[in-house]
This record gives C-alpha cells, structure tokens and sequence, in this order.
C-alpha cells in the first residue's frame, strides 16, 4: 500500500503538468469518483460536471498530506477546486506522453492535457479513488482528520499527538490521525532506527525518546522519497518504474533473518492486525 514517500514520487513526478490546462477527461468507471474523501464509491451517476473534473482549468498546484494527493486547478474565472487522488492499495498515476494507454483495463480516469500528454488514474483493486472538491473548505475539511505530515514532523508535534495514550507505540504511529503518511513498512523501519521496542505504550517513552523518533521518522521517510518510494507489489511512480527503498529496509519483511547491525535475528508479531518486525536487541 502506497505511503508518503511513494505518494511524494508521485507528486514530484507530476510537476511536469503544472501550469498545463485540461483539455478532456474520459471516467472509465464511475464508481472511482468518490462524493468524499475516504467516502463509498458516488452511487450517483450523472453527478460529475466538467468543471470539477478540469476540464477547461490549469493545474495550479499538487499538494500532499500524508497519502493523500490533490490537484489544484483553476478556471478562466480564477475558481479554485481540488481533484483529490487516493491511491488505496494498488492505485497508481502515470502521465503518458504516447498514443497507446498501457494496461488500459484498469485504468478509470484520464486527463488529457493541453499538449497532449495524458494523466491516468490506474487502480486495480478499486480501494482508491478520485474526489472533486470545489473549493479550499472542503479540502481543509477532507483532511481535517489528519495529524502533521510524517515528513516535517518536530518532536514536540509527535509529544503532543502521542499524549498520554497507553496505546502501543507501533499502533499510534499507524493513526494518520496522530501523524499521515506513516504506514506498515516505515513505522517498522522508524521504530528501527529510533532503536525503540514496537510495543512500547506510548506513556512510558521518555520526552527525548520521543524527539529522537520523530527525526527518525522524517530520516526514513525522507530517504525513501530519494529512492522513489517502496515497490513491493502494484506501486510505480508516473513514469511507470518501481522504486528502490525496499532494497534499504532494515526490518520490515525480514522476519527470521539476522539484524544487519548486531546479527540477531529479527522478530514479528500482529500489532494493530499489522505484522510488525523488529530486532530485540537494537529495539529495547
Ligand atoms: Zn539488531
């Protein structure tokens, strides 16, 4: 499943397109327009305008928070919507500069822009989607359940979000509502790194243990952004390559093996119904 550093590659990925306006847009399938971010698939067919879509507006920005990505577009009457694109679990963005769409079955929606080059919305299993936001309210309030991004975290964010809970500490870097961004693979490495027990209750680390796994957190992630994110299954980035963080993960999948930094081997369990790892001598 895509996390931040695979939906920042993304982002980057498309910067080509700013400035750029819509010309057309094809929805392949109705049921990946979505009335609300993280909302069941819009029943209603019909209901999407032209103007949302973009068609007819540039694209003035590509924001991030956490998982999630938006358009910024902006009509010849400078109205300013977002086109917001949850990637679930296998969902992926391409912009294409070719005649020939690849693996155009799953692919849903695509934006034709004004020199030709194609964005598509591809997404295989369907837990994605795209929402049509008409102005920077509601996107404020899409993302309102959202802690800071994971990538600029400070310690005294992560100090506040955390709180007292009893929570395990694995378990609370999960919650985008406590930091977005974070999932499965780089909470693990995070924890790694931070050399902090993935059981741990939230109320018994200390204030520097804290500070010490936000920067961990922003180091993970920031490394995975430059190796363009983890492919593990579905994920590319819009050019259609995989990327290479998996080559760097120090625990995460690697259940059984030796720890690269003292050779013990490296432990699992279900935390949160994730499968968490661990090394119990780095992380004690
Ligand atoms: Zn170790």
């Amino acid at each position: 499943m895509p996390e931040l550093p695979e939906v920042e590659t993304v982002r980057r990925g498309l910067e080509p397109i700013l400035d750029h306006a819509i010309v057309a847009c094809d929805v392949r399938r109705r049921d990946v327009i979505r009335d609300r971010c993280g909302d069941h698939p819009n029943p209603r067919r019909g209901r999407i305008d032209q103007c949302s879509l973009g068609i007819g507006s540039r694209v003035i920005g590509l924001e991030r928070l956490g998982k999630q990505l938006a358009l910024v577009i902006e009509d010849d009457e400078h109205r300013v919507r977002f086109i917001v694109i949850q990637l679930g679990m296998s969902g992926q963005v391409s912009l294409i500069d070719t005649p020939r769409i690849p693996d155009a079955k799953h692919v849903h929606v695509v934006w034709t822009l004004d020199d030709t080059r194609r964005v598509c919305f591809r997404d295989a299993r369907r837990f994605g989607g795209v929402t049509l936001l008409n102005d920077r309210d509601a996107l404020n309030e899409c993302w309102s359940s959202l802690g800071p991004d994971a990538l600029t975290i400070t310690g005294a964010q992560l100090r506040d979000r955390l709180g007292s809970s009893a929570r395990m500490i694995k378990a609370a870097l999960l919650d985008q509502g406590v930091l977005a961004g974070v999932g499965n693979i780089y909470a693990d490495e995070a924890l790694y790194r931070a050399g902090i027990d993935p059981r741990t209750r939230c109320d018994a680390l200390s204030g520097s243990q804290i500070t010490d796994l936000a920067r961990c957190t922003r180091e993970v992630l920031r490394a995975a952004v430059r190796a363009r994110g983890s492919t593990l299954r579905d994920y590319r980035d819009t050019s259609d390559q995989p990327g290479s963080a998996q080559l760097h993960h120090r625990v995460y999948g690697r259940a059984g093996q030796a720890c690269s930094k003292c050779g013990s081997t490296i432990e699992s369990t279900q935390i949160a119904q994730r499968t968490t790892c661990w090394c119990p001598i780095c992380q004690c």
